[in-house]
């Protein structure tokens, strides 16, 4: 592919300028493995506070894994998306009593714990051990697929992408981790969703991209949602056990503990509360 000596060259001296200064970049295995799961559906302001409170209190999986699932779910505030701190639990448990306190570096290894899907196997395996694994986000996508096809990725990953993906991954004359970093950056920061930076771009040169005008796609409202009502049941017991909660939709609210209590977020005894 002619244009990747560009694109590899081009966006990784990009990323030596432009890079953020992110704690998990020079963190342990753990302090990666945290963050990959916390910015799994959220952006980065809102982990960091999050990600440093986590650290300090569980620096290692064992530390985690010894307190209770509760005080994770308690911990986790309001991130989102809470089967994700429950998860991180349990991974933890499963990395003290069966990776001998450590976070697995294989890809398959990962792959089998709680909450970990592709992405996040290959991301952990790279950026916590410098595994040459194919490390690819909805940013790279976007920029792979703008820059090399010209159109637009599609809403969820594609075997054509893959194959993108891979070919890239083969031609790329950088380790797997400074490649994956950088492309995911640039894909964060200059060639974005909604506002790609094409008049500031270094790649404008060499991009194919050609705008399509439909290539943005609506963030899911969470007002009035079954997920708002979860989000509040939670918000209360994190404050302590409670034998009721005020809601304006008995059915959603009905709902969203029966939702919470099959996801084992919240326990029922004589009264609600976290696990
Ligand atoms: S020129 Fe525009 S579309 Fe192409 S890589 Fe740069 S920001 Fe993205």
């Amino acid at each position: 592919m002619a244009v990747m000596a560009h694109l590899d060259r081009i966006v990784t001296e990009w990323f030596a300028e432009h890079r953020r200064d992110l704690p998990w970049r020079t963190s342990t295995p753990w302090g990666v493995y945290v963050s990959e799961i916390m910015l799994q559906q959220t952006p980065v302001v809102r982990v960091l506070p999050a990600w440093h409170e986590w650290l300090r209190r569980w620096p290692t999986p064992a530390a985690l894994a010894d307190d209770t699932p509760g005080e994770a779910i308690r911990a986790w505030g309001r991130l989102g998306y809470p089967r994700r701190a429950k998860r991180l639990h349990e991974a933890a448990v499963i990395m003290r009593d069966r990776f001998g306190g450590e976070v697995p570096a294989d890809e398959a290894d990962l792959l089998s714990l709680p909450g970990v899907g592709e992405y996040t196997a290959a991301a952990v395996a790279a950026f916590a051990y410098g595994r040459d694994a194919v490390v690819v986000d909805v940013n790279v996508r976007r920029l792979l697929v703008r820059v090399l096809t010209g159109g637009d990725p599609a809403p969820s990953f594609t075997a054509a992408e893959r194959t993108l993906a891979a070919e890239v991954h083969a031609d790329v004359e950088v380790p797997a981790a400074l490649w994956a970093a950088a492309a995911m950056e640039f894909g964060a920061l200059v060639c974005t969703a909604r506002n790609p930076d094409c008049a500031n771009c270094p790649l404008a040169e060499v991009c194919n991209w050609v705008p399509t005008g439909q290539r943005t796609s609506r963030p899911q409202a969470y007002e009035g949602t079954d997920r708002q009502a979860r989000g509040a049941v939670l918000a209360v017991l994190r404050e302590g056990p409670a034998d009721a909660f005020e809601w304006p939709d008995a059915e959603q609210l009905q709902r969203a503990l029966d939702s919470l209590l099959a996801d084992g977020l919240i326990v029922r005894e004589r009264q609600w509360s976290l696990p």
